[in-house]
């Protein structure tokens, strides 16, 4: 038995011997997630934005040990697919914790998070609109509102959202629908560098808000705020704090009837893990080591292509001696480079690579291309004083 102030101490997983010891129990490659840490960044998020709900996007990281951290936090949950609505299902998740927030779904999709119990979906036109015709009365929407950046090297608001000026019509065809129109939401694109782009839509929706509510078309009186809260990879960024400073001011002159709900995915998981691969073997090319680990782009490093992120990455070996090195996956694909141009101490066969901040879009996307296998997620501190496991579930 442990006693309550044992319980209280956690380990600290990505510590070189713990990851030794985790690496010797679950085998190589994995992905060591410690769920104290999913716990730091949802209460840094928390106090960031008081006042805020704040719903745990699964897509970064859609991980049972996740899931049910966030939810003993006191948070909620944002689904996007009928696969992420029964992951929650299997898990007992209260279906009053969860919106669906995919503004394109089959009718099976609605229909399958209706029946575990959503009651808030997301639209952005007419057609998705009508999609819910049939269900109306049982639930609600938010209308996803798209804020285009024409300047902005990637706009991101352009596959999903509607005009701002497409938003009362959107709203009267669901009241005359008799569907009822909870809100607004937006998501102004992930790893943003400062908040100005959530402050000017939050601004932009209030309006929007005010108009609807002027034209009896609905209560509105949720505006959801997405995700896009960055963290350190190579490069680090504003502190969570200082980010949303300008949030917070702008969330204070809402009215005060205005729930505010947020949906982050990567702050929350990003920092929460790390990739632990092993060199499979290696060879000396043109004055360069080049090392084969067992996890590569078409693995947990597939972040590098999709969310072009680069995670900081470092051997578990200490030596006075650096050598120019590449880092590469195993599969026989000459574009699986992870790393070029590192200097290195020498490694062996065995030796163990690290990298860091790979908790958000990374074993999420990987494959197992070549019959390469996905890493291995080894969730750790998931109840205090738990140093158990808990394996990927069935995709
Ligand atoms: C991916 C996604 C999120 C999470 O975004 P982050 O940038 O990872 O915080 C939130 N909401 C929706 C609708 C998404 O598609």
């Amino acid at each position: 038995m442990n006693s309550p102030a044992r319980r209280t101490r956690f380990i600290d997983p990505f510590q070189p011997a713990e990851i030794r010891r985790l690496v010797k129990e679950f085998g190589s490659p994995l992905l060591i997630l410690d769920c104290e840490r999913v716990r730091v960044q949802f209460r840094k998020l928390r106090k960031a934005l008081p006042g805020v709900d704040l719903h745990y996007a699964l897509k970064p990281m859609p991980h049972a040990a996740v899931v049910r951290t966030v939810l003993e936090e006191g948070g909620f949950l944002d689904l996007a697919t009928t696969g992420e609505v029964q992951l929650v299902q299997r898990l007992g998740v209260a279906a009053d914790r969860c919106i669906h927030t995919h503004p394109i779904k089959r009718e099976q999709d609605i229909r399958n998070a209706i029946s575990f119990g959503v009651r808030t979906f997301v639209a952005d036109n007419p057609d998705e609109v009508r999609k819910f015709a049939r269900h109306a009365g049982r639930v609600q929407l938010l209308l996803r509102v798209s804020f285009r950046h024409p300047g902005a090297m990637c706009d991101l608001s352009r596959k999903f959202g509607c005009d701002p000026e497409d938003v009362l019509p959107l709203a009267r065809l669901a009241a005359d629908l008799g569907i009822g129109v909870r809100g607004l939401s937006f998501h102004v694109g992930s790893q943003a560098v400062d908040s100005a782009k959530h402050v000017e839509a939050l601004n932009a929706c209030a309006q929007l808000m005010a108009a609807a509510r002027r034209d009896r078309l609905g209560a509105l009186d949720t505006l959801d705020i997405g995700g896009g809260f960055p963290i350190d990879y190579a490069q680090p960024v504003q502190d969570v704090s200082r980010f949303c400073a300008p949030l917070r001011t702008a969330l204070a002159k809402l009215p005060k009837r205005v729930r505010v709900i947020a949906e982050p995915g990567r702050f929350i998981v990003g920092p929460s893990a790390i990739g632990v691969a092993s060199v499979m073997g290696r060879a000396r090319r043109e004055g360069h080591w080049w090392y084969y680990l067992d996890d590569g782009l078409y693995g947990s490093y597939s972040g590098q292509i999709y969310d072009h992120a680069r995670y900081p990455v470092e051997p578990l070996r200490n030596g006075a001696q650096r050598l120019p090195s590449v880092l590469a996956g195993p599969t026989c694909d000459s574009i699986d480079v992870i790393a070029e141009n590192l200097m290195l101490p020498e490694l062996k066969a065995g030796d163990l690579i690290v990298g860091r901040a790979m908790g958000a879009y990374t074993w999420a996307s990987a494959s197992e291309f070549n019959f390469f296998p996905r890493a291995t997620v080894v969730a750790v501190n998931a109840q205090p004083g738990d140093t158990g496991s808990v394996n990927p579930f069935p995709l």
